[in-house]
């Protein structure tokens, strides 16, 4: 009989609930089965229980275990802070991996790439220690740092622990031997930042002894932006700390084709929640036109996740074969099809073979 599964849905907003649907039929006809317990965040979940992330979104997650998520939108200036921070951060899901292929048919200047960015998620400037211009706080480090800081700047901290990198580095090798994978690259500015780029460094030749067969180096981040868009095809698994993790994640996302393929996934102890790199891409709202292929393979990245390898392969394959093939792909892909239309060529290869 065929195993059947529990897993916490948010649908998001803007653009999200419109792809997810797809990925839900999609998913459906791979003959899986799953219970979807599906929540509200966000901007809805804000005027009906007065909160953008309510309690019983964070117990549902944390009984299940592993969420799909679409994204949510975040007011800029005022308004909630960022659910997916938030998300992030209460259920310490410290590790993002952001998978980066090259699918055939992808209109890219490039050949090969398939790289993992696995970034760091519960630290570094992203930790929102920010102190304001003329703040008691603000005076008091201006006056520690003995004349490196310019009177009435504004101050953002970089904690970046031993526990935090050692975590990540550790996840990142661990991921390279359960994918096959040959090479980790741990990337700073530790020439600059010798105490915390520095340590992270320390952590990764520590936990690198641990893991012979993975072949292991340190490269500095203005140097790998440059080698990244000149031969990213010798690099394989990235490792790094928060905010050079975004940044690169999307450098990478740009060269497998852009945002409309990216996929991703967040993981804690025993639990993770699969999301695309994008947002919720509010002016294309309610017009049927984004790409649900990043939503799709993070989609992919679960079933992995859930042990469902078989099916994982067959949703990438039929994927791939509608992308490669052209006729029914977004407008991101040089396409007309519309986001159910695409949704629909990828049910029938998934029925039908490719
Ligand atoms: P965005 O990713 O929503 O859109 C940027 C551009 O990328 C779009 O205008 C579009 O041209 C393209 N794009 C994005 N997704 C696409 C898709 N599926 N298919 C085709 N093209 C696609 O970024 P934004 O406009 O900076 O952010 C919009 C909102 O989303 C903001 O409120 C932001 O905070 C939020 N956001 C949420 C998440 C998340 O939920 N994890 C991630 C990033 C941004």
């Amino acid at each position: 009989m065929n195993k059947s599964y529990t897993i916490t849905l948010l649908p998001g907003d803007g653009t999200g609930p419109e792809i997810t649907d797809v990925v839900l039929k999609v998913l459906e006809s791979t003959g899986i089965k799953i219970q979807w317990e599906i929540m509200e965040v966000g901007e809805s979940a804000m005027e009906k229980y007065g909160t953008p992330l309510p309690d019983k979104v964070l117990a549902s997650i944390k009984k299940n275990k592993i969420a799909l998520k679409g994204p949510v939108t975040t007011p800029i200036g005022t308004g909630f802070r960022s659910v997916n921070v938030a998300l992030r951060q209460k259920l310490d899901l410290f590790a993002c991996v952001r998978p980066c292929k090259l699918y055939k048919g992808v209109k890219s200047k490039y050949e090969n790439i398939d790289l993992i960015v696995v970034r760091e998620n519960t630290e570094d400037l992203y930790a929102g220690v920010e102190f304001m211009p003329e703040s008691k706080e603000a005076k008091k480090i201006i006056e520690l740092s003995e004349g490196k800081i310019a009177k009435g700047s504004a101050i953002s901290i970089k904690p970046i622990s031993r526990k935090a990198s050692e975590r990540i580095i550790d996840f990142a090798f661990n991921y390279a031997i359960k994918n096959n994978r040959k090479k980790v690259t741990a990337i700073t500015k530790a020439n600059i930042m010798k105490f915390t780029d520095g340590l992270f460094f320390e952590c990764g030749k520590e936990v690198a002894k641990k893991y012979p067969q993975i072949e292991y180096e340190e490269k500095l981040i203005d140097n790998m932006c440059m080698q990244l868009v000149q031969k990213p095809e010798i690099y394989d698994v990235l490792v790094l700390p928060n905010l050079y993790g975004d940044i690169v994640s999307d450098l990478c996302a740009g060269l497998v084709g852009g945002l409309g393929v990216a996929p991703g996934a967040n993981f804690g102890d025993n639990i993770a929640v699969f999301e695309a790199v994008h947002g919720s891409s509010p002016k294309y709202k309610g017009q049927n036109k984004v790409n649900p292929t990043a939503l799709l393979l993070s989609a992919k990245l679960m079933l992995e996740y859930i042990g469902e390898k078989e099916k994982a392969t067959i949703l990438e394959n039929a994927i791939a074969s509608v992308i490669s093939e052209g006729k029914k792909v977004t407008y991101d892909l040089g396409g007309t099809a519309k986001t159910t239309e695409m949704g629909d060529a990828i049910i029938e290869r998934i029925k039908y073979g490719n």
